[in-house]
């Protein structure tokens, strides 16, 4: 014999229900098969919520009722034929004392749990009564009353279950049944007189309760998914059904929130070891998930869940230190009024106990517990209960977790590096697993940022925000199309662009933004300031989060702080924080560090050209840079290497700006204030404490250009000292040298200036946009290391943006 239970979505219409009876059909087939049914879609809920507008306002609970009523003489409807006569008048006398129940509510104002149990379970005396008619109409079907036979105590909402008279009764009433079928509700029980419930999700419950007594050789769960997953498959889109769970584990897993299965379900089944199946009515054919006593391939963990609406409970004080008997009368107090503990602590100084409830138990709780422990608080002997609301739990469960080092240092450690920050841990010494406390909001994230560690190792996910979509961000979004396919198949890493934003609008898309089309998206966006951006990225809270300012703007650069503390990873090609004061720099710096999340700017100098990683490489094994030497502007190079007798200075630094190897305001590279940034940087990244006023700055522009407020006032002076542009070419030229922008750092000092460069020095036949960089340090003394090449243009930096994303990703 077999027992089938359907779940609440798998009755939800009557199409569902064609699928349901689909496979009963098939099922009967072999063996004599007992169905155990949930209420109809959402009825229990609907059931519940009536009860309690009863309370304010009859209408409203009927105006539900009506609601309910309708599903069900749909379903009559579409799938009774011939009894349908019976069945109705049936229906009607079930809906009638229904509704005369909502009627006794509203006028006695009085809702007890006996009248909930009642209520709620018309929702499966209807289900198995429908189904057990629709299937007589083709099958060997009959009804049959779990009220009549699982007996349980007078807790009429989580009754516990009589199995000696239970087990009887179910034995005698199969004994004498000649059925192939039996339809049966679950959740329902009764104490004799009354009807209880078994709690809610409690159908599974009823389920392993008929398959124990009947000692079936498999139990099937019926539901909405193909099994068991990794994790929640609604809130972690990666997870994946597990083929086969051991009891324990699914136990543990369910009982930390994996709805699949209702906590208790397990027990008798697990008593008389039948194989559970988890199976979906929606796709009978895929495998679903085994659960048994034995299972294959039980490698460290095997699954993730959590609950939410959790709020932890404080005992604490000195005056416990010692004195035994105070967690015996905290969970006595807790369990005389049925207050479901779900995790405990115990520092082990014994100062405190710290135990976990549900929400809506936890006011409830302290009330009690602060009664139990008067004297004591009022003697100052230990502190008034507190609680803590909002939080979460999540567990990581699996049976061979203790055969395996360090997975709590791995779980840990993935939670810290996403800012998610832990209140409480309990880790059972079965080491079946380890379950933590954290904020409600944050359990998403950390469900996902948990799965990725131990489930997808081989892929891991980025999730990036991005700033400014100019010539640098557009770039960058079309290179990263381009290689998205590449290095999810080459470096297992998945890069998402959750939002992107210019200076007027944002557009966010939690499942990565199409990159084909994210102009049309950005331009349908909703107006952005800093501020909402960085809420709404805060708000995202995704795992593995990068901010990125492709921006020369410097009130985008006052915002990495905010960012960093979020532990949200930084990447810039926007100079002005990193040029800024010192202490600004080694704040960011620090906050980078202490909330583990990169800061990178390597497109600052040299765009693409990894400079200050190499110089970092340096450092940190131990060398000393004793000076550099560079030309560090893509700008400032295509400038003057264009610029001769024939040209005017005006026409060259108009077609670099053009040709996207200026700053978007181009005074800045021709003032020298862009090579002043880069040097300070190098000099800083070298460990040297200098502030942009230290740097000599020897400019070659006219007092006159220099003055001037935007751009036009900029271009119009160039062609007025087209002269003086021509003075400083025909002065080097003479000498057979070319004019090159030079930086220098050395002793701790440096400066910037024009130079005149003979043709026997490295940087005189730079070209176009080059850039180089001459590190001479003391593993370097006399020939330096020199990095040179394209070192402007908005494809090379956007390439540079990409290297920092991808050094993220390798951390
Ligand atoms: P039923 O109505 O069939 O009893 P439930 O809604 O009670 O179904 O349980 C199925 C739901 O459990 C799934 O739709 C899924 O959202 C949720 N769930 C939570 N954790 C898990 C998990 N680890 N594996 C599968 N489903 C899970
Ligand atoms: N119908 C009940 C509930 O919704 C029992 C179940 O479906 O498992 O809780
Ligand atoms: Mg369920």
């Amino acid at each position: 014999m077999k027992v089938l239970k359907f779940g609440g979505s798998s009755v939800a219409n009557s199409e569902n229900i064609k699928k349901v009876l689909a496979i009963i059909e098939n099922a009967s087939k072999e063996d004599k098969v007992a169905i155990i049914v949930s209420a109809f879609g959402k009825t229990t809920d609907q059931l519940l919520s009536a009860s309690h507008k009863a309370l304010e306002d009859i209408t409203l609970s009927k105006e539900i009722l009506e609601t309910i009523k309708e599903l069900h003489f749909n379903v009559i409807d579409a799938l009774i034929t011939q009894n349908k006569e019976e069945v109705l008048k049936e229906v009607h006398i079930l809906f009638n004392r229904l509704e005369s129940i909502y009627e006794g509510v509203f006028l006695l104002q009085e809702l007890s749990d006996k009248t909930l149990a009642k209520v709620s379970s018309f929702g499966e005396r209807l289900s198995s009564f429908i189904i057990a008619n629709a299937a007589k109409e083709t099958l060997d079907a009959t009804h049959g009353e779990s009220s009549d036979l699982i007996f349980t105590n007078d807790n009429y909402l989580n009754a516990q279950v009589n199995f000696k008279i239970t087990n009887k009764n179910i034995i005698d009433f199969f004994d004498k049944n000649k059925h192939q079928i039996t339809v049966l509700g679950g959740f329902i029980s009764s104490n004799n007189i009354e009807i209880t419930t078994l709690g809610r999700g409690g159908s599974d419950f009823s389920a392993a309760i008929y398959a124990a007594a009947l000692q079936v050789d498999e139990l099937q769960i019926w539901t909405d998914v193909s099994g068991m997953f990794t994790a929640n498959p609604r809130v972690v889109k990666q997870a994946f059904p597990i083929n086969e769970i051991s009891y324990e584990e699914a136990m543990e897993l369910s009982h930390f929130g994996a709805k699949v299965l209702y906590p208790p379900t397990i027990q008798p089944a697990l008593r008389q070891e039948i194989p559970i199946r988890i199976k979906n009515t929606f796709d009978p054919e895929s495998l679903g998930t085994l659960i048994c006593k034995n299972p294959k391939n039980s490698n460290g963990v095997k699954g993730i869940s959590h609950i939410e609406d959790i709020s932890l409970i404080t005992l604490e004080g000195g005056g416990m230190i010692g004195i035994p008997g105070f967690s015996k009368r905290l969970f006595e107090t807790l369990s005389q009024q049925f207050i479901n503990v779900v995790f405990i602590t115990q520092a082990s100084s014994e100062h405190s106990i710290c135990v976990g409830v549900y929400e809506n138990d936890a006011q409830k709780a302290k009330e009690l517990l602060d009664e139990t422990f008067s004297i004591e608080i009022d003697r100052k002997r230990i502190k008034p209960i507190s609680i803590e609301k909002e939080l979460a739990i999540i567990a990581v469960v699996g049976e061979s977790m203790k055969n395996h080092q360090g997975l709590s240092g791995q779980m840990f450690s993935a939670l810290g590096r996403n800012n998610v920050n832990v209140r409480a841990i309990a880790q059972g010494s079965s080491e079946k697993n380890i379950s933590a406390v954290i904020n409600k909001k944050d359990a998403k994230k950390a469900l996902n940022t948990l799965h990725e560690q131990f489930f997808e190792e081989r892929i891991k996910q980025l999730n990036l925000f991005v700033t400014g979509v100019g010539n640098v961000g557009e770039r960058f979004l079309a290179q990263l199309q381009q290689q998205k396919k590449f290095l999810k198949e080459n470096l297992k890493l998945n890069i998402r662009v959750i939002g992107i934003a210019n200076s007027r609008k944002m557009f966010f898309d939690n499942n990565g933004i199409n990159l084909k089309n994210w102009k049309e998206s950005l331009e349908n966006g909703e107006p952005t300031t800093l501020e909402s951006f960085y809420k709404k990225v805060k708000k995202c809270n995704h795992r593995n989060s990068v901010f990125i300012d492709n921006t020369a703007n410097q009130r985008v650069s006052e915002v990495y702080e905010q960012y960093l503390r979020e532990s949200i990873s930084v990447v810039t090609c926007n100079k002005i924080a990193c040029a800024s004061n010192f202490e600004n720099y080694k704040t960011l710096k620090e906050v980078s560090r202490k909330y583990n999340a990169s800061f990178l700017f390597e497109t600052y100098v040299g765009a693409g050209l990894p400079i200050i990683d190499t110089l970092k490489n340096l450092i940190n094994s131990g060398d000393r840079v004793h000076k550099i030497q560079a030309v560090l502007s893509g700008s400032l190079n295509f400038v003057f290497n264009n610029y001769n007798e024939q040209a005017t200075f005006h026409d060259v630094v108009a077609q670099a700006q053009k040709e996207g190897f200026t700053e978007p305001d181009p005074k800045i590279d021709l003032s020298g204030v862009d090579v002043a940034r880069k040097i300070l940087i190098l000099a800083r990244e070298s460990g040297y404490k200098l502030e942009l006023e230290d740097i000599e700055n020897n400019s070659f522009l006219p007092k006159e250009t220099l003055a001037t407020e935007n751009n036009t006032e900029f271009y119009t002076s160039l062609t007025k000292h087209e002269n003086h542009f021509q003075n400083l070419y025909k002065k080097a030229d003479d000498k057979a040298c070319r004019l090159k922008y030079v930086a220098e750092f050395a002793n701790g000092k440096a400066n910037v200036g024009l130079q005149h460069i003979a043709s026997d020095h490295p940087f005189y036949n730079l070209d176009g946009s080059d850039n180089i960089v001459l590190f001479f340090t003391e593993r370097y003394p006399e020939n330096p290391l020199i990095i040179k090449g394209a070192g402007a243009g908005a494809d090379v930096t956007a390439s540079g943006i990409f290297a920092d994303v991808i050094r993220i990703a390798n951390k």
